[in-house]
């Protein structure tokens, strides 16, 4: 079964950036896919595990390829440092977000940006502050549902002048620490990532969560792979 520390490979793979280091190797369905797109864009969707995205299926009915990834841990800032970096968190010891403020910059993200592809970052203000790449959208709202919807507008807007754009949707998490309903989240989330679809072209998306909800025993998240 593939991993998260294989996102940042494919990537790497699929944008022609070197990685110098990495635990993980690229997911070649995935590189034959997306190769011939002019664009890239990467969404992780805080809190999103394979058993979610099963029962909830019909709301991401986008006619992807999809395929289930072991996670890396269970907390937010380690798994989204190893879906772009390709290191498991021992390697990359980014546990917190204080420890990314001290790390070197070997993101994929950061590293496209460093050779010459035109990169933007999408997330919390804390998060977001850490990328030195092209372009930076710092979203600082407490509503989950404002939230989102800003990170999804600043994505279309930031999508059109960069070649690989990544961000981070926090609805789902959000919603399961508040008891909240569920498939509410769902619902806009997938109407979110609807939009973010019909206002692509030359494309290849990827979709992945970084941790399955905290309640669950298996760490095991979906990969989505569109081709728009
Ligand atoms: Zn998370």
């Amino acid at each position: 079964m593939y991993s998260l520390i294989d996102v940042a490979p494919t990537i790497a793979s699929i944008l022609h950036v070197s990685l110098p280091k990495t635990d993980g190797v690229p997911i070649p369905a995935i590189v034959r896919d997306l190769n011939d797109y002019n664009k890239l864009i990467l969404i992780i969707v805080d809190g999103f595990g394979l058993n979610l995205y099963e029962i909830f299926k019909h709301y991401f009915n986008f006619n992807g390829m999809v395929i289930g990834c072991k996670g890396v841990s269970m907390h937010t800032t380690p798994a989204i440092a190893t879906i772009l970096t390709g290191l498991y968190p021992h390697n990359h010891g980014v546990f917190e977000t204080r420890h990314a403020y001290t790390s070197d910059p070997i993101s994929v993200v950061e590293l496209a940006s460093i050779q010459g592809i035109i990169s933007a970052v999408i997330m919390e203000k804390i998060g977001a502050k850490l990328f030195r790449v092209d372009q930076v959208v710092e979203v600082e709202e407490e509503d989950a549902i404002k939230y989102d919807h800003q990170i999804k507008n600043a994505l279309i807007k930031a999508a059109q002048k960069s070649v690989f754009t990544v961000a981070h949707f926090r609805i789902l998490d959000r919603f399961y620490h508040d008891n909240k309903n569920i498939e509410e989240a769902v619902e806009i989330l997938s109407m979110n990532l609807k939009d973010v679809i019909i206002c692509s072209k030359d494309t290849g998306i990827m979709i992945c969560g970084d941790h399955p909800p905290h309640n669950e025993k298996n760490n095991i998240v979906p990969l989505i792979t569109l081709c728009i």
